[in-house]
């Protein structure tokens, strides 16, 4: 069957059961049609032979009565008896009766045969439709193949566009992001070195000025250094090519670390950071990748924390996993925003210029890269508490004591 090829698959299986219904309609009509032909060419053949048979006996008849008048009319001697007239007709009405008879024999057998007829296209006429069916359902398994086929190009085709699409958006965003967000700590830089040189040629060396400009050029340098790992880190994460490199590390320590790192700005915002661990719990991990989530989710909650709060750092074992969680006394964030902000790119407030809003993207790749799982928990107005999971070593995971904290 010839297809249109922009023909949808439904059009395409409706017409082919058109065109087969079709073929179908007028078989049983050819069939059928052959078959009263044939049954109505017997019987005017029947009635043909019968009108013949009964004009020949008619005729003998009336051939026999003359000749039996002509007989009596010339031999005046022989009178017709009674009797002679009587046997005449008694033969006649045999002769009618067996005929009569025979036509019925001759009636019945072609009823048979017309049965037998019927039955036999009825067969044909299952048979043909029996043809019909196998047709359609191959027609209609082509077709279907087929439309899967289409299908499944069409889903591939539009996944690869996607892909593009949101390729070429990504880095759109990308160069609008980093052009935009690059210039306030390169605008930084640039002023402090441009105080610093005039200082200096001057001869004046002030060293409180000196090193507030070198403090103004570092904190850019982090700010910017931090925007491009991050965006590195995502085309990472896109392309599945994060590789972490897991070894047994004792988490107490890695919380220790990550405390003295961001002490100089928990002071600087009149904030304590408390950190509960029991000591001793071992865990598989990629320390420095590691060290990035907690940095992330540290780095979050003294960005929203009010001054004079206290940011809790803890950790607890829970069967095979180490369950850790940063605590904090922020805003808080909408249920309906709890789940969003782990994409990529995603702040709750469109002048939240101090990251790309990948820190949380990031940190959940890499919680998931060790097999672990990243939520939160939040009440607006109260805090927040960012919770994750990380496997713990089974060879060095020991019984922790109760609670050790500082
Ligand atoms: P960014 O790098 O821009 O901080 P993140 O992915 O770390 O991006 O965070 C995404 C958004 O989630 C932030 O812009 C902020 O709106 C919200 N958010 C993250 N952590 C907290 C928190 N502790 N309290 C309130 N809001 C938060």
């Amino acid at each position: 069957m010839k297809t249109d090829k922009t023909e949808t698959s439904p059009e395409l299986r409706e017409r082919t059961d058109e065109s087969l219904k079709d073929e179908r309609g007028k078989t049983d009509e050819l069939i059928i049609r052959k078959s009263k032909e044939a049954e109505e060419e017997a019987l005017d053949a029947i009635r043909e032979n019968r009108v013949a048979a009964d004009a020949d006996r008619e005729t003998f008849r009336a051939e026999t009565a003359t000749g039996e008048m002509e007989h009596r009319h010339a031999d005046t001697t022989v009178q017709p008896s009674p009797m002679d007239d009587e046997r005449l007709v008694q033969e006649r009405e045999w002769s009618d009766k067996a005929q009569s008879a025979e036509r019925e024999t001759d009636d019945r057998a072609r009823e048979n045969e017309r049965v037998q007829n019927r039955l036999d296209a009825d067969a044909v006429l299952e048979r043909e439709r029996e043809e019909t069916d196998r047709n359609l359902l191959e027609e209609r398994g082509r077709l279907d193949a087929e439309a899967a086929r289409k299908s499944a190009l069409l889903a591939h085709e539009q996944v690869s566009h996607r892909r593009t699409k949101t390729a070429l958006l990504t880095r759109d965003r990308y160069i609008g992001i980093l052009s935009h967000d690059l210039q306030n700590p390169l605008a930084s830089i640039s002023i402090a070195t441009r105080l610093m040189r005039k200082h200096l040629s001057k001869g004046v060396v002030d060293t409180v000025s000196l090193l507030g400009n070198l403090g103004i050029i570092e904190q850019g340098v982090v700010f910017m250094n931090r925007m491009i790992s991050d965006l590195l880190d995502v085309e990472r994460m896109t392309n599945d090519k994060l590789v972490v490199t897991p070894e047994s590390v004792e988490l107490s320590a890695l919380l220790r670390e990550c405390r003295d790192f961001f002490a100089p700005m928990v002071s600087s915002k009149s904030l304590s950071l408390t950190i509960t661990c029991p000591e001793g719990m071992f865990v598989d991990v990629d320390h420095d990748r590691i060290l990035q989530v907690l940095s992330n989710l540290i780095g979050n909650a003294l960005k929203f924390s009010p001054r004079g709060t206290t940011i809790e750092l803890s950790a607890r074992k829970q069967a095979t996993e180490a369950e850790i969680s940063v605590r904090d006394n922020g805003p808080g964030i909408p249920k309906d925003k709890q789940q969003h902000i782990f994409k990529k790119f995603s702040q709750l407030t469109t002048n939240d210029r101090h990251g790309l809003g990948l820190g949380l993207f990031i940190s959940r790749s890499i919680v998931e890269a060790h097999n672990g799982r990243i939520s939160v928990t939040s009440d607006l107005g109260k805090g927040s508490t960012f919770c994750f999971t990380l496997p713990l070593t089974p060879s060095h995971a020991i019984s922790p004591s109760p609670s050790g904290s500082s």
